[in-house]
Parts: structure tokens; C-alpha cells; sequence
């Protein structure tokens, strides 16, 4: 399966998301390649500063900002059983070319009512996408939720009918997860059985009900 985390937000958990899927697929005995469709370079910032630290190796990250992103992905998703790639910020070619590619785009959102969630933008290039690619599933994933998002994990069930519907699973605000980014870890590795790694398994477990 190849997933795509995609918003042109800056900020809303792309990388981190991505990243956890990835160690959590890969912990469970998975092939997994990351690649990193942001010129910022961000996940492979990480990959690297994990290989200053000698973290063992979970899974392969490559940078792939370009717009051929969609001939390229399936031939990465021969070798392996998933790849997830860390969207771009911006709509623009690389967006569109990662929507071309994925069998699966995962829409992180802050859940704050104010926050349009994905922009008109995005939203039409991903109907656009599924006019080629019917079989193309899309999901908003909560991220960020504080303590008072009771409100927002309501708005969310009713969201579940709409198109693209809303994951149960919804991830927390938690300083594990940027402590793991600046050290090249995972939350999981920090904290094996905490909150954090709980909700992470409980995504992919999610996400493998929706795309076998
Ligand atoms: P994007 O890739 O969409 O730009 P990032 O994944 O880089 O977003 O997240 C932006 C910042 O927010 C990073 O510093 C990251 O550590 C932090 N962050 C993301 N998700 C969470 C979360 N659930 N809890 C706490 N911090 C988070
Ligand atoms: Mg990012």
C-alpha cells in the first residue's frame, strides 16, 4: 500500500505522522520505505540524525521532491509491503503527482473549528486525482488534540459520513512526539507502551481495516 500524508499546511504532522506509520508498520515485521516529497527534507533530517545517534535502522528513507513522484512510487512499492510518503507543503505539481501516487491519503488537521481543514484547493485536486484513479481512499486524521478536543472528537463522529470522513483514531498533543523528532527516535522508543505508541498502533490497525 503506498500512503500519502498530505496537507498544504506547514505544521499540521506530516512528517510525524509519517514517520510513526512507518516505525509502527516496520515494527511489525513490515518492508517500509519513507519518501521524504518535501523539499525541506525534513524525514531525511531525522534518518539522519537517527544514524548520528546509531538507532538501528526500522526502515528506508528516501527524497523524492519531484513531480515524477507517481511513476517512481510503485516501482519503490515493489521492493517493500508499504510505502508512506511525507507530503509537500503547498499545492502545486509535487501535490498532485503524490495524490497520482497514493492508494491512501491521510489529511492531518489540527481540529480546531476555525481551521479550514484541507483548502478548496487541495480538496479539488484530490477529486481530480480520483477521476483517474477511482479506488483512491482518502481520511482527515486528527493531530494535536489537547484534553478539551471532547468537543472536536464529536464534530469528528459526525464528520464520518462526509467525504473525506474522519479516523476514529485520533493522536494527541504530546511533547514525546517532538522529543522524538529531534532525537531521531520514535515515540515508541521512548516510551514503549505509553500513549502515544498506543494511539500510533491504534492508527495503523485502523488504517490496515480500511486498506487491507
Ligand atoms: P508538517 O510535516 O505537517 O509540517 P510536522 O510533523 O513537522 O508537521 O509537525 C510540526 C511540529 O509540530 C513539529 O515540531 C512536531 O514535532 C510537532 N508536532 C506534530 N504533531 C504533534 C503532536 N501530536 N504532539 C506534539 N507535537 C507535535
Ligand atoms: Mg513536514
Amino acid at each position: 500500500m503506498i500512503v500519502a500524508l498530505l496537507n498544504q499546511k506547514g505544521g499540521v504532522g506530516k512528517t510525524t505522522l509519517a514517520l510513526h506509520l512507518a516505525g509502527e508498520w516496520a515494527g511489525r515485521g513490515k518492508r517500509v520505505t519513507l519518501v521524504d516529497a518535501d523539499p525541506q527534507g525534513s524525514a531525511l533530517d531525522w534518518s539522519q540524525q537517527r544514524a548520528r545517534e546509531h538507532s538501528p535502522r526500522l526502515f528506508g528513507v528516501v527524497g523524492l521532491a519531484r513531480d515524477t513522484l507517481h511513476r517512481e512510487a510503485p516501482e519503490l512499492a515493489r521492493d517493500v509491503d508499504h510505502v508512506v510518503i511525507d507530503g509537500p507543503p503547498r499545492v502545486a505539481g509535487l501535490m498532485r503527482s503524490a495524490l497520482l501516487a497514493a492508494d491512501l491519503v491521510l489529511i492531518p488537521v489540527q481540529p480546531s473549528p476555525l481551521d479550514g481543514w484541507a483548502s478548496a484547493e487541495m480538496l479539488a485536486l484530490l477529486s481530480e486525482a480520483r477521476i483517474y484513479r477511482p479506488e483512491l481512499r482518502a481520511r482527515f486524521v486528527l493531530n494535536r488534540c489537547g484534553a478539551r478536543t471532547v468537543i472536536a472528537r464529536e464534530t469528528a463522529e459526525t464528520l464520518a459520513d462526509h467525504d473525506p470522513p474522519v479516523l476514529r483514531t485520533a493522536i494527541g498533543q504530546r511533547v514525546i512526539y517532538a522529543d522524538a523528532a529531534q532525537s531521531g527516535r520514535l515515540a515508541f522508543e521512548i516510551d514503549d507502551d505509553g500513549p502515544a505508541a498506543r494511539e500510533i498502533a491504534a492508527l495503523v490497525t485502523e488504517l490496515e481495516r480500511i486498506a487491507p
